[in-house]
């Protein structure tokens, strides 16, 4: 009955909104032109693109202009990636990124290295955030870099001190990337307060279908695009867009941005916290593996001592509740998650948790039910 199990999993991906669906229906039927196209069916698709771009700008304080569509988060941080590195070139420059980041900014990062760049990685303290003062060793003021550091990361949803890591790139005149994938649309994301250069976002992890991102590139910024060809998205992104999935990521924009305005992410966390305290309670051998005012308000990151996460998960399966050990594309991968490591676990920790994460969704009945069914099978 995977239908009606109980989704603790929506860092992996996150259930489509209701009112998405709606918003992309017209464009998957009647409205299915070129938003190219000089006639006016085509013009009007247009017209819905910009206003989509101009709701994605204003769920983090960005213009319009400054937004371009992708196809998936990961496409977002490749572009900013590959780009930085064609403006500083490889002689004498470095790069600078935390041991933290999801795959999608370590391996093009990696293949980077393999051609001669400096690449740098910095530790986090076992709160699972940055080290600040080893990042503001590894930047250089002597040579052209740039940093990429995730606003929040995946596994534990911490959120990492992004304003001073910014200031610190910044003060040498470096260029600064963020893979905001998990923090876009869970808390306050603003470009207007913190100067970053680019900024990746993914729409399936708030409520937008899979395969349509987005990057924010600072007006002035200099950029090279990754796809060349027709020219749409002011040359920075070519290829006909996905008008569907763009006109469906920025409802979930609009939908989030009054989320967070209006507290319903305060009742995620508080949720949350219920979970938390609800397993405290049933169980003696339980730790939360991150403070809850470090993490986004959706995650809970919990070690279950004596437990082996890969061993619970297809249980907690059977009994109607899904959730991961760490993030979805490392599932079936060997060795423990990169990033509890980073925090220094033992290896025995970091099998024996679990990332269970809430969303917008999640009710207080299946919070509660989660409690039991955990419960029952962490004392198995
Ligand atoms: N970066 C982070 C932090 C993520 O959590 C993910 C998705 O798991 C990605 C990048 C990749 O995004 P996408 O699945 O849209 O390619």
């Amino acid at each position: 009955m995977t239908a009606n199990a109980i989704y603790l999993d929506s860092n992996a991906t996150s259930k489509v909104h209701p009112r998405v669906v709606e918003a992309m229906m017209p464009y998957l039927t009647d409205q299915w032109h070129n938003p190219s196209s000089g006639y006016r069916a085509g013009q009007e698709v247009k017209a819905a693109v910009e206003r989509a771009r101009e709701q994605v700008a204003s769920l983090i304080g960005a213009e319009p202009s400054e937004i371009v569509f992708t196809g998936c988060g990961t496409e977002s941080n490749n572009m900013a990636i590959k780009s930085l590195a064609r403006v500083i070139g490889r002689k004498h420059s470095r790069v600078v990124v935390s041991e933290i980041e999801h795959s999608a900014v370590l391996r093009p990062t990696e293949a980077m290295e393999a051609v001669g760049f400096d690449v740098k990685r910095v530790g986090v303290d076992g709160d699972c955030r940055l080290r600040l003062d080893q990042f503001a060793e590894t930047v250089a003021d002597d040579r052209p870099g740039f940093a990429s550091i995730m606003w929040a990361n995946n596994e534990t949803g911490v959120v990492q001190p992004i304003e001073e890591a910014v200031e610190i790139a910044n003060a040498v005149g470096w260029h600064f990337h963020t893979d905001a994938i998990q923090a876009v649309g869970k808390v306050p994301v603003r470009v207007d307060d913190v100067p970053v250069d680019f900024l990746s976002i993914s729409g399936h992890k708030f409520h937008a279908p899979k395969g349509v991102g987005a990057l924010f590139i600072r007006d002035g910024s200099p950029f090279e695009p990754m796809i060349r060809g027709g020219g749409q998205e002011a040359g920075r992104r070519s290829g006909t867009e996905s008008v569907p999935f763009i006109i469906g990521l920025g409802e979930a924009a609009s939908i989030m941005q009054s989320e967070i305005e209006n507290g319903g992410l305060d009742r995620v966390s508080e949720l949350r916290d219920r979970l938390q305290a609800g397993l405290g309670q049933q169980l003696n051998r339980v730790r939360c593996n991150t403070q809850s005012c470090y993490a986004t308000p959706n995650v809970a990151h919990l070690a279950f001592e004596g437990c082996v996460a890969s061993e619970m998960l297809p249980k907690l399966d059977a009994a109607g509740l899904q959730c991961s050990a760490g993030s979805a594309c490392m599932t079936g991968k060997a060795g423990p998650s990169h990033v509890q490591k980073a925090m220094g676990f033992s290896d025995e920790r970091a099998y024996s948790s679990l990332r269970l994460s809430l969303s917008i969704f999640t009710t207080e009945e299946e919070i509660d039910r989660a409690v039991e069914i955990i419960a029952e099978i962490a004392r198995l």
